[in-house]
């Protein structure tokens, strides 16, 4: 995003840093969870939530509790949709028997899968209609019915986003995915918590990479509802944490031409239900669940929740950059502002001298002279500079690019040190050894060397030789 901004620095220099987002587990787990890990792991869990060791104790509960868990859940988001959206749907839809018909197919021993979120175009929404044939053999399975719950609001400007939430309804409506594809309107606060906490599976399909974080499949963590997502916002950090507590498409687009794109991805979608998602699910031993679907929940609540609650995230902002800052703040500010002083004045120096320097020369030399370079080999690059009265407030450095596959890739720097001067007349060398095999490319450049500036963009001048 800030690659541009500062010229004649790559941007994996850059000083900008990052917070992902968590979400504020009090609020989204629901109170049945929190008793039960207030039970099982003790209350230090809320103290210490951002830190995986807090959980570790969910891998000694039994898995029938688990299970039991997540049925009490799942029985009280179905009671909540009979009770709240059986009313409403009997004023609006005409029809009581398909009414009825809906209410009395929403079933716990299914497979549910929840999607609920803006209806900006960019969430693809309708992905999951592509195919709809394929989909009705999946929801009209018998023997291992699945069901998808959708809740969501357009913006009011946004037609595209209104049109889907009418397909999706109108779909609904037809005979084969009647009480199979259901819409809850009114998408709050509420109906949020009651979906991440009751569903199975919490699917997220956004274009990559428009998706900025999906907090919603944040909050399923901390409920035992597992993700299935494109690896794009949350999920692309999320997964890599352990990658058998949810399931991903992949980050990588294979066609620039968004339909075909969507249409792949689609079929990935019901090719991953057909032959992962609904058997594991279905895999249910005498007790009456899929011991590895419970493995599947300990896996993402002990080592994918901690990782995305309110608490990592305050860590975060506090340990990489208020803290920081404070501390820089309180020694710039000191003795009257004496640092801030000082490094003004050198700054202004600086800037009035930048212009007038000069490179007299570079060299770069290789130890073994006769045929390629090897790994081992010994380099010595050194370059002659009239710092223009700067002296050692100019850095020189070496910086290195690795080439694969036709891409060039910063692949860091190293500064050269004075070997000695003639009044203005600097000179540098860098003595160094090729360490990795491959295609490098090097160039020098120079800088303002200062150990009291916090990062090289707070003064960015910098000069290619
Ligand atoms: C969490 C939440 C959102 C944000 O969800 P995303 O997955 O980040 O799109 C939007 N609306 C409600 C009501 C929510 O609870």
């Amino acid at each position: 995003m800030f690659a541009g901004i500062w010229k004649g620095y790559n941007w994996q220099e850059s000083h900008v840093g990052y917070v992902t987002n968590g979400v504020h587990m009090p609020t989204w787990a629901a109170s049945e969870w929190k008793a039960f890990y207030t039970e099982h792991l003790g209350a230090q869990v809320f103290e210490n939530q951002s830190d995986p060791e807090a959980w570790k104790g969910i891998f000694k509960v039994k898995d029938e509790d688990i299970w039991n868990m997540r049925m009490a859940l799942k029985n009280k988001f179905i009671n909540f949709v009979r009770r709240e959206f059986k009313a409403r749907w009997l004023a609006n839809q005409g029809d009581p028997s398909a009414v009825m018909e809906i209410v009395d197919k929403i079933n716990p021993n299914a497979l549910i899968i929840g999607f609920a979120r803006r209806f900006a175009t960019y969430k693809r929404a309708h992905l999951l209609f592509t195919d709809l044939d394929r989909l009705d053999k999946i929801v009209n399975n018998e023997k291992f019915p699945v069901q998808f719950i959708y809740s969501g609001k357009a913006h009011p400007a946004d037609g595209a986003g209104q049109g889907l939430i009418k397909r999706i309804k109108e779909i609904s409506k037809m005979p084969q995915f009647l009480g199979k594809i259901i819409f809850l309107e009114d998408y709050n606060m509420i109906v949020a918590k009651r979906l991440v906490t009751g569903v199975d599976i919490w699917l997220n399909t956004p274009t990559r990479p428009l998706e900025a974080s999906g907090t919603s499949g944040e909050k399923a963590e901390m409920n035992g509802v597992l993700n299935f997502s494109v690896l794009d916002g949350w999920w692309y950090e999320g997964y890599r944490f352990n990658e058998k507590a949810g399931w991903s498409l992949t980050d990588k687009r294979t066609f620039t031409d968004q339909a075909q794109q969507d249409k792949l991805d689609a079929a990935t979608i019901y090719s991953m239900l057909e032959n992962e998602i609904v058997p594991l699910y279905f895999k249910k031993n005498y007790k009456g669940f899929s011991p590895e679907w419970i493995q599947y929940i300990k896996r993402s609540i002990g080592r994918i929740a901690p990782h995305f609650t309110m608490k990592r995230q305050l860590d975060d902002y506090i340990s990489r950059f208020y803290e920081p800052e404070a501390r820089r703040c309180h020694a710039l500010a000191a003795h009257n502002f004496k640092e801030a002083r000082e490094i003004v004045e050198w700054k202004e120096n600086f800037a009035s001298r930048w212009n007038g320097i000069q490179i007299l020369g570079s060299e770069f030399t290789e130890s073994n002279a006769q045929g390629a370079a090897r790994t081992g080999d010994r380099f010595d690059v050194c370059c002659t500079v009239n710092t223009n009265g700067l002296g050692d407030s100019l850095g020189v450095e070496l910086v290195m690019y690795k080439d694969k596959d036709g891409v060039s890739t910063y692949s860091g720097r190293k500064d050269l040190v004075i070997t000695g001067h003639e009044g203005d007349i600097y000179h540098y060398e860098l003595k160094d050894q090729m360490k990795e095999a491959g295609v490098f490319r090097y160039s020098l450049r120079m800088y303002p060397k200062n150990d009291r500036l916090p990062h090289r963009q707070d003064f960015a001048y910098v000069r290619w030789f």
